[in-house]
Parts: structure tokens; C-alpha cells; sequence
């Protein structure tokens, strides 16, 4: 089946999946539901046990919404330009290609905007966009981020690939893509192509939470790319329930790092709403991340870290996170501003 077809024929509702033989329950009013074939083919028929379903199929306790929890979990509205263009890092620019994703995550942190909204945007928002990128020479590096930027078509990635590349203070784009897991058909050998074409689109960054997840169709995709000249690496997200073990992790690491993926980000869950059924406490992750160093190639070791609302990335190391006692954490970023965390507000 081709990509689009696979888009086509996923499944959008609980009663299409319980008609399938899974057992999910019926959630009231769900935010937008999307699974593809190829992740269909990967879920076990017990889905509240699995770790792939519970990754992507609604649930009631998404339904519990924290007072502390943000519809903007990481606060990158205020520095949203023309609607597609975050610069939330001096020398960083994202640019949101699109609300879609192939398959949709519950605990995504652009849910406010992602998968209930089907519209593009329009080309002159991209036109400004490039406009403030051109005269704001300290920006080096784009991201192009969504949704997925892959449910654009070739022609659409290769407009705006060559117009970034006009950007003479552009030096390197890097793509944010979870098709690697959920729809790897969708890596073409025309995609690569384009890619390859394109010399300042050098990395690509995929989202993969479960071993399970890195299957023979994944593997292909990745060779694909790493032969069009593209490196990639990994970010996960620490869930509960899905790869909150070290067991889990360890082969998480491992199989991306055979597969030729640099795991490079674990990620704590951050304040996203109704999602607490998905929080570890920091304790654990740090446990957890604690125990791969030393025991698996260096290289296969995530860093650890937690996108916060008012400091962005803190990395979760003694250095950086100072336990207060009773779930109350001192966190501290790179620029060494400071804010408490308490856990006891947001994990049910
Ligand atoms: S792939 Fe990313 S943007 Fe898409 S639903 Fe998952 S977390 Fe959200």
C-alpha cells in the first residue's frame, strides 16, 4: 500500500477499531483519533495493555484535566510569527508545516492545534516566514516541525527546502518527522531524492517510544535515508505503561542504535492536559535514565530532559535538578534561571 493509501484506510473512531476485534472502550468526545495500518499491525487486540495502543488510542483518563496542566505545555505561542514560524531559541527557527500527523499521539504537546484542524496554511504565511528568516542573520538552523512536515507533498518539502536553502545565514535544516514509526511507507525513494538534493537538509529527528515500534519496514526507511545522506536521531518520551522500565528502554536504545538512530533525547512528560496517566515522578526517570549509562554504548544513551513552560529544555541531571523532598524539585536551565516543580499537582 503507498502512503497516501495507507492515510486512506486508518482507523478513526473506537467502533472501527473495536470492529476490528480490539477491545477499547468508548471515550466521549475524543480529540482527533488517526491510526495507520502499518501501526494497526503492531498493536496487540488487548489495548489498554499494549504499549502501542496506549500511545495512540483515546482513553477516559485523558478526560482529567489538571489545574496546572497548559493547553500551551512549552509556551511557544508568544513567540509564534505569522502562525508558522516559532522562534523560541536565538539561534533556532521552526516552521510548522503542517496540522496533520499520520497517526495521532494522546499526549502530543501541540494538541491544541494538531489533528482537529485540518487546514494548511496558506503559502504567503510561509513567504513571510522566509522574509523574517532572511533578516534575522543569527538564525542558523531550521527546523521544520508540524503535525508532520511528511504529510506535505514532494513538490510542497521541495519548494520549501529550496527557498530555505536561498538563506544565506542558513546553515543547517533538520526535519521533525514521527513517520519513521507510524507510516514508514511514506519514506520514497523519490522523498530521498529530493532530500538528497537539498545539501543543507542534514538531519532528520523521529519520534519512537517502544522497541516494538522499530519494525522491518522502519529499518528499511531508515537505510533509505541514511543513504540519501541524512543522520538521524531519536526523541522519546518517557510514558508510564509504555517504556517506563528499564528493560524497555534499554532495548529502545539498543534497536534504534543498531538500526543506525542516535537516541538522542528522552523526554520527561511535560504539562500537557490529561495526560498525568503518563507522568513518571522525576525520581524514576532519573533512576531509570541513571541505570543505561555504563551498560550500553555511550553513544545509545539519550540525555534526559524536560521541556518546561518558562525555561525550556532543563537537562534532568544532578547538575541541573535539586530534589526538594515530597515530589518538589529546583530546576535550573542553561541560562541558569530557575522555577519549582511539583509533581504532586500533576501526576494522578
Ligand atoms: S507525532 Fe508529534 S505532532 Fe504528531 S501527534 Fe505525535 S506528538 Fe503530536
Amino acid at each position: 500500500m503507498n502512503w497516501q493509501d495507507e492515510i486512506k484506510n486508518s482507523i478513526t473512531s473506537i467502533d472501527a477499531l473495536t470492529n476490528r476485534g480490539f477491545s477499547a472502550r468508548s471515550v466521549e468526545n475524543p480529540r482527533a483519533m488517526r491510526i495507520t495500518p502499518h501501526i494497526l499491525s503492531i498493536m496487540d487486540k488487548d489495548v489498554e495493555n499494549c504499549p502501542i495502543g496506549r500511545q495512540f488510542v483515546p482513553c477516559m483518563e485523558e478526560g482529567i484535566v489538571n489545574k496546572k496542566e497548559l493547553t500551551d505545555p512549552v509556551c511557544e505561542a508568544p513567540c509564534i510569527k505569522d502562525e508558522v514560524l516559532v522562534h523560541a531559541y536565538d539561534d533556532r527557527g521552526l516552521i510548522i508545516c503542517s496540522l496533520e500527523c499520520p497517526t495521532y499521539c494522546r499526549y502530543c504537546f501541540r494538541k491544541r492545534m494538531v489533528g482537529d484542524n485540518q487546514a494548511w496554511f496558506a503559502r504567503h504565511q510561509y513567504l513571510t516566514a522566509l522574509a523574517y528568516l532572511k533578516n534575522t542573520p543569527q538564525i542558523h538552523e531550521i527546523i521544520l516541525s508540524g503535525g508532520d512536515p511528511l504529510m506535505r507533498s514532494d513538490d510542497w518539502l521541495d519548494w520549501l527546502l529550496s527557498e530555505i536553502e536561498k538563506i544565506e545565514s542558513v546553515r543547517v535544516i533538520r526535519i521533525h518527522t514521527r513517520v519513521l514509526s507510524t507510516l514508514p511507507s511514506r519514506i520514497t525513494g523519490e522523498i530521498c531524492n529530493i532530500f538528497n538534493r537539498h545539501s543543507k537538509l542534514k538531519y532528520l529527528n523521529t519520534q519512537i517510544n517502544h522497541p516494538k515500534e522499530i519494525t522491518k519496514e522502519s529499518i528499511h526507511a531508515i537505510g533509505m535515508l541514511r543513504r540519501a545522506g541524512i543522520s538521524i536521531g531519536n526523541h522519546a518520551v518517557l510514558l508510564k505503561g509504555v517504556n517506563d522500565n528499564i528493560k524497555t528502554l534499554k532495548a529502545l536504545c539498543l534497536g534504534l542504535y543498531h538500526a543506525g538512530v542516535i537516541p538522542y533525547y528522552l523526554f520527561h512528560a511535560d504539562y500537557t492536559p490529561g495526560i498525568s496517566h503518563f507522568r513518571t515522578t522525576i525520581k524514576d526517570g532519573m533512576a531509570l535514565h541513571h541505570k543505561l549509562q555504563g551498560w550500553i554504548s555511550g553513544l545509545a544513551v539519550p540525555v534526559y530532559a524536560f521541556d518546561t513552560p518558562r525555561l525550556r529544555k532543563v537537562w534532568m541531571n544532578p547538575s541541573y535538578v535539586k530534589e526538594m523532598g515530597k515530589g518538589r524539585y529546583k530546576l535550573t536551565n542553561f541560562r541558569g534561571e530557575t522555577m519549582i516543580y511539583d509533581e504532586n499537582d500533576l501526576i494522578l
